[in-house]
C-alpha cells in the first residue's frame, strides 16, 4: 500500500492511494463554546439539498447532543471501539514532540482505520449502520450527564453536555474514496472536495461502511450513496446568488450563533498546509492551535476543526479532539489581541474570507479574570476575498445604535 504523509498524526500513513494534488483545500472552523443548537444549519442544507423522495433520512449537516446523542446512532462509539480492539488497547500519543506545521499535536503511533484493515478484503476498518440507526437524527437532544444540585463552575461542569456540529469533513485521505471498489468517488484538484459520481456509484455501500464519521448516505428511491458537496457551486462562485465570488455554504452562511467559518487554504503536494498566517483558518489551526481535528486518530485527515467547548472534562474531549484540547481551551479564554479581533469575524461576511489583517485600536476596558488582568483593545479586523477586495470590517468594541424616539408604528 501506498504511504502518505498525515500531519494529524506527526507521520507517514498507509492509504490505497498517493497523495492527490489537490491546490486548495475546502476547510472549516467551528466554535462549540458558541453554538446554540437551534438546528438552523442542519434545516438550510435540508431544504436546499436533500428534500426529496429518497433523501428522508438523509441530513448532511446534523448538530447532536455529546456525550449520549449522536447520528447515526453510536456512530463514534462503534469505530472507537473497533480501533481499540484493533490496537489492542493501546492507542497513545508522543505529544512531547511537536512541529508547528508538520506535526502539531505530536505523533500518534497507533493503527488508523486503514492500518487496521487487512488490505485484502477491506480497505479500512469500518461496520454498515443499521437501517434503524439513522432514523432518530436528534436524539438524547439536551440531555447532560447529571443534574447538579448546586451552582457549577469551570473547568469542568458536574453535569454537562455541548452541541457537536458535523458534516462532511472533505478528508485529505478519505475513506470513502479508499473503499469504493467502482472508484466512484473523487476529490476535487480546485478545492478538495470530495463527490461522489452518481454514474459510476452502484450502491454496494463500501463507503458507508468506510466513513468513520458516517457521512455518506444511501438513497433507496436511486440505489446510489449520496453525500455533502460542499455546496460546490457557491464555492465555485458559479451560483447565480454568489455575484462570480466564492461565497460560504448553507450551513456556514445560516449560523445563527456565528459559530463557523470557512475558507479555502493552500496545500502542499504532502498533504500539509502551506504557511500563510494571512489567511483566517490557517492562523486559528497552526497559528494559535486554538481549533483542532474531530477524532484525528481514525487517520482521514478531516478539514473541519473545532474550538472544544470550556466546560466538559479534559479526558472526553482529549479522546474527541486528540491531545491538543488544553492548551486549545487556555487559548481561547485569554485570546491574543489578534485572536480576540480575528473572533469577530466570524459569520461577518457571506463571501469566503481568504485574508484577514487587524489595524490595533485604543484600550478601552481592563478587568481581571481568574486573578488575570485582561486588556480590551478596540482593534478592527478587516476580511479580504479571494481577488484581494475588501469584503468585511469589524471592531472588537461592537457600536450600539439608539434608535431615536417612537419605536415602531404600534
Ligand atoms: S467525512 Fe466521510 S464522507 Fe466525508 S470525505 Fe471523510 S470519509 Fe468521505
Ligand atoms: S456544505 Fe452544503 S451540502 Fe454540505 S452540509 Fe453544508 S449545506 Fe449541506
Ligand atoms: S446554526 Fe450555528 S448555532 Fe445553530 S445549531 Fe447550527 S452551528 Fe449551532
Amino acid at each position: 500500500m501506498p504511504e502518505v504523509y498525515n500531519w494529524h498524526l506527526g507521520r507517514p500513513m498507509a492509504y490505497r492511494f498517493d497523495a492527490g494534488n489537490t491546490q486548495r483545500q475546502f476547510a472549516a472552523v467551528f466554535n462549540i463554546n458558541r453554538c446554540i443548537g437551534c438546528q438552523t444549519c442542519t434545516m438550510a442544507c435540508k431544504s436546499t439539498w436533500t428534500y426529496s423522495p429518497g433523501q428522508e433520512l438523509m441530513w448532511w449537516n446534523n448538530v447532536e447532543t455529546k456525550p449520549y446523542g449522536s447520528y447515526p446512532q453510536d456512530w463514534d462509539v462503534r469505530i472507537l471501539d473497533l480501533l481499540d480492539e484493533a490496537n489492542g488497547g493501546k492507542q497513545v500519543w508522543d505529544a512531547g514532540t511537536t512541529e508547528p506545521v508538520r506535526a502539531p499535536y505530536g505523533r500518534f503511533d497507533g493503527k488508523t482505520i486503514f492500518e487496521a484493515a487487512d488490505g485484502q478484503q477491506e480497505q479500512v476498518l469500518g461496520y454498515l449502520p443499521h437501517e434503524d440507526q439513522w432514523k432518530a437524527p436528534n436524539s438524547f437532544e439536551d440531555h447532560a450527564t447529571g443534574a447538579p444540585s448546586r451552582g457549577v463552575s469551570l473547568p469542568v461542569h458536574k453535569g454537562w453536555f455541548f452541541y457537536l456540529q458535523r458534516l462532511c469533513n472533505h478528508c485529505t485521505y478519505p475513506g470513502c474514496l479508499a473503499a469504493c471498489p467502482r472508484n466512484a468517488i473523487y476529490k476535487r484538484p480546485e478545492d478538495g472536495i470530495v463527490l461522489v459520481d452518481q454514474e459510476r456509484c452502484r450502491g454496494y455501500r463500501k463507503c458507508v461502511e468506510a466513513c468513520p464519521y458516517k457521512k455518506t448516505m444511501y438513497r433507496p428511491t436511486t440505489g446510489t450513496t449520496e453525500k455533502c458537496i460542499g455546496c460546490y457551486p457557491r464555492i465555485e462562485g458559479s451560483d447565480p446568488l454568489t455575484d462570480g465570488v466564492p461565497t460560504e455554504t448553507r450551513c456556514m452562511s445560516a449560523c445563527v450563533g456565528k459559530i463557523r467559518m470557512q475558507s479555502l487554504v493552500r496545500t502542499e503536494p504532502d498533504g500539509t498546509w502551506t504557511p500563510d498566517p494571512a489567511n483566517p483558518i490557517y492562523y486559528l489551526v497552526h497559528e494559535e492551535q486554538v481549533a483542532l481535528p474531530l477524532y484525528p486518530q481514525f487517520g482521514t485527515q478531516p478539514n473541519v476543526y473545532y474550538m472544544p467547548p470550556r466546560w466538559a472534562p479534559r479526558e472526553y474531549l482529549r479522546q474527541m479532539f486528540g491531545p491538543g484540547v488544553d492548551q486549545a481551551i487556555e487559548r481561547y479564554m485569554y485570546p491574543s489581541r489578534r485572536l480576540r479581533a480575528l473572533l469577530q469575524l466570524f459569520r461577518a461576511s457571506r463571501k469566503i474570507v481568504f485574508a484577514f489583517d487587524v489595524i490595533e485600536g485604543p484600550r478601552f476596558a481592563e478587568f481581571v479574570i481568574d486573578g488575570r488582568p485582561v486588556e480590551l483593545f478596540n482593534d478592527t479586523v478587516v476580511g479580504y476575498d479571494s481577488q484581494g477586495n475588501e469584503i468585511v470590517r469589524v471592531s472588537v468594541d461592537e457600536p450600539i445604535y439608539e434608535r431615536p424616539g417612537k419605536l415602531n408604528s404600534i
